[in-house]
């Protein structure tokens, strides 16, 4: 017998999460869980307001509609498909399902860059207390380029083992890009793992990295539709963030493609609670074993939900929380 039942859960967030033009006051999801005979399945669809092009609404009448199908299929035994469904949707309901099949193992990458917000002494002493590869994500682009480009120096100066992502989110012309790669040291650049799309076009993002050196990583790219997974010069990676992509399947292929061409993959979240949270770092340890994943962002919400993320200290939400309620299915 098949059963299922839906939750939708709002937690609050730090006050200072942007997210494009709005702040983000209270993270909001839906919780699907999965049962058949002894085995159950958790997961989480947050569309991700500003990125995502479905809303919670949407997405929940569309989780509603596709579980109601399962339901029936079982009877048929046939397997019903995730195709064109919403990106969160389609991941959600996978993870669901792979837990509940078994095909998600339970060891987690917990290893994450620890996303910097430009104040260098508070990286020093994360840095500090990592183990293994020094790796830190700085989002550039928010202020004068100049400034980023003497940030991202000056830390690659004063750590000597120290490895940089940076996030430029499309903001520069190429006149600033060249701005912040000139006060980065042509020494330090390769040490600059990538930076993901800096300019608005893809065509300007690679004159940036030609003319620089500094490799660049796809990110928004990743998810428009004529893209494909091609090794260029100067490109290192490609980012997946399964809420905005879509199924697993659908990532894992990606994944596949990236490593086929000598990419890098790396698993990001979409500020996911910790539910979310903690499938991202089973996957990335699954299939993506050798790149550290961008997971940073459970420091944002004021508490975890359902399963926990290693070391984290925020307290845990289950289900009866008032933060949680059942979505009542007609
Ligand atoms: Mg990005």
């Amino acid at each position: 017998m098949r059963e299922y039942r839906l939750y939708k859960y709002r937690i609050p967030v730090d006050s200072q999460l942007i997210l494009r033009n709005r702040f983000l006051k209270q993270r909001e999801g839906i919780i699907v869980y999965v049962k058949c005979g002894n085995n159950e399945g958790y997961g989480e669809i947050a569309p991700l307001p500003e990125f995502s092009e479905e809303t919670l609404e949407q997405a929940k009448e569309q989780v509603i509609d596709w579980l109601s199908r399962w339901d029936k299929a079982r009877q048929c035994n046939q397997k019903l498909s995730l195709d064109g469904l919403y990106p969160s949707v389609a991941f959600g309901l996978s993870c669901a399902l792979a837990e509940l099949k078994g095909k998600l193992n339970e060891e987690g990458n917990y290893q994450v860059a620890p996303l910097c917000y430009g104040d260098p002494d508070e990286l020093y002493q994360v840095l500090d207390n990592m183990q293994g590869e020094k790796v830190a994500k700085i989002k550039v682009g928010m202020y004068e380029a100049n400034r980023d480009g003497m940030i991202a120096n000056m830390l690659l100066e004063a750590i000597p083992d120290l490895s940089l992502r940076l996030d430029a989110n499309r903001s520069w012309t190429p006149e600033k890009a060249r701005m912040f790669a000139k006060y980065v040291n042509p020494e330090y650049r390769s040490r600059i793992q990538f930076l993901e799309e800096p300019c608005k076009t893809r065509e300007q993002s690679r004159a940036f990295a030609k003319e620089t050196g500094i490799a660049i990583a796809w990110d928004e790219s990743v998810r428009e539709a004529d893209f494909k997974v091609e090794a260029e010069t100067n490109l290192a990676a490609i980012i997946i963030k399964p809420t905005l992509v879509g199924s697993l399947d659908y990532c894992i292929d990606l994944i596949q493609q990236a490593h086929q061409q000598g990419l890098k993959a790396v698993i990001s979240s979409s500020i996911e609670s910790s539910l979310g949270l903690t499938q991202l770092a089973r996957i990335a340890k699954q299939y993506t074993p050798d790149t550290i994943a961008g997971l940073d962002t459970l420091n944002l919400m004021d508490y975890q939900l359902l399963r926990v993320w290693q070391g984290s200290t925020l307290p845990l939400l289950d289900l009866n929380s008032e933060f949680i309620s059942e979505i009542n299915i007609e």
